[in-house]
């Protein structure tokens, strides 16, 4: 049957499959491919925040793992970066496949081990450090690198690391909370809350 007014409907329809990466952090934790190291979503929307990021602005995320923190942040703005520093070549392998799959096209991953792996980078706006807190060196080197006015975010779930970020707060002041977060999740036939290990996180701007 010819359409009596020429006109054309066009159906679109999502591929199978498809899933929308929304507008607000705190992206589900499946779509980041990672072996359990990740920053968990309603933690990193609140990481996130604390990072307060601003337009054309570059982080650092020291400890990338799966690379979900600094996606997220290159997700905020078509000018935003970030440079990624992951000791492991597999996670920094998985955490470029993540960032392609997601279009953070200036995720800049440097495979080393901080501190030494943060010598001569260009100075960041803010700066997570999501592993290796608690290395020596490592939270002294970025507090140095911070441009002024920069936010530095330190996450931890170890006794040893908040025990580092009192000293840390004790120092240079700042804001600590801790984060605990539960799921519900299949207990037998029945729901119950699962607990994740809570995050203790220490802001400051510089
Ligand atoms: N925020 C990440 C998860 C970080 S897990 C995400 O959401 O995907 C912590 C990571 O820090 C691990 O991959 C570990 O290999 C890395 N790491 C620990 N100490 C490090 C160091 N000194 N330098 C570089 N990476 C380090």
């Amino acid at each position: 049957e010819i359409d009596p007014l020429n006109t054309i409907a066009i159906k679109v329809v999502p591929a199978k499959d498809a899933r929308v990466v929304a507008l607000a952090p705190g992206l589900p934790d499946d779509f980041f491919e990672n072996d359990g190291q990740l920053t968990k979503a309603e933690i990193r929307a609140l990481t996130l925040a604390a990072l307060a990021p601003r337009a054309g602005e570059l982080l650092w995320d020291i400890g990338l793992g799966a690379g979900s923190v600094g996606i997220e942040w290159c997700l905020r703005h078509p000018r935003n970066r970030c440079i990624g520093i992951e000791e492991r070549p597999e996670r920094a392998e998985r955490a470029r496949r993540n960032a392609l799959d997601l279009g953070a096209t200036d995720l800049d991953i440097r495979i080393g081990r901080a501190p030494e792996a943060l010598t001569n980078l260009p100075a960041p706006d803010a700066i997570f450090i999501g592993g290796g807190a608690s290395e020596s060196g490592v939270s002294e080197a970025a507090w140095a690198a911070l441009k002024p006015g920069g936010r530095l975010v330190i996450n931890g779930v170890t006794l040893e690391t908040e025990t580092l970020l009192g000293t840390l707060y004790a120092q240079h002041g700042g804001t600590m909370r801790r984060l605990a977060v539960s799921r519900l999740g299949p207990v037998g036939g029945m729901h119950g809350w699962r607990a994740a290990m809570p995050v203790t996180q220490w802001t400051v701007t510089k």
